[in-house]
């Protein structure tokens, strides 16, 4: 959704309150697209702080559902955002690179581009079900979680394994 803040940039010590729905429902990152299981709506506020100058600050929650790095579970992962851009005519009008103020669109604010910024800057090294989540046996798939498969998991020394083929060999002559 855009925001027209020409009013907060011009009007000396405007400020504003708003409370707007955050609407995909999924979110991609890295080629991937997650499901937005639960979201809040966003807390905007707007607030002039000087001739052509504002400040946003806000607050926005939201779930996005993973999969755990290991076992592969679904995993609930919460995001709380307090964004916090201070924007400028006259940085909207030379702006500094590609970068800066990429959520505006000229004296509109794009919150779905600031949200989705915020999210990207938030986002987990590192998605677990569990702290200590055992993962999946490489062999036979099962959860580790649920207790032990019994597969051999043991791999041998390459060198055995040729003293191996030489000792059947042997044996079958
Ligand atoms: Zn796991
Ligand atoms: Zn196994």
């Amino acid at each position: 959704m855009l925001v027209n803040l020409t009013d907060i940039l011009t009007s000396e010590d405007k400020a504003e309150d708003l409370l707007i729905d955050y609407e995909p429902d999924t979110f991609t990152a890295g080629g991937r697209t997650f499901p937005i299981i639960s979201k809040e709506p966003f807390q905007l506020v707007c607030r002039n702080t000087g001739k052509g100058k504002a400040m946003l600050t806000g607050s926005f929650s939201c779930e996005l559902l993973m999969e755990c790095d290991r076992c592969l579970k679904d995993v609930k992962v919460p995001f709380r955002l307090e964004p916090e851009e201070n924007i400028s005519i006259e940085e909207i009008e030379h702006p500094a690179d590609a970068d800066s103020l990429s959520f505006m669109e000229g004296y509109q604010l794009d919150t779905e581009k600031l949200l989705g910024n915020e999210i990207l800057v938030n986002w987990p090294t590192k998605v677990l079900c569990r702290d200590d989540c055992k993962g999946i046996c490489k062999l036979c798939g099962k959860d580790l979680n649920l207790g032990d498969c019994g597969c051999d998991t043991f791999i041998p020394d390459p060198r055995m394994a040729v003293i191996n083929d030489i000792f059947n060999a042997n044996k079958e002559v």
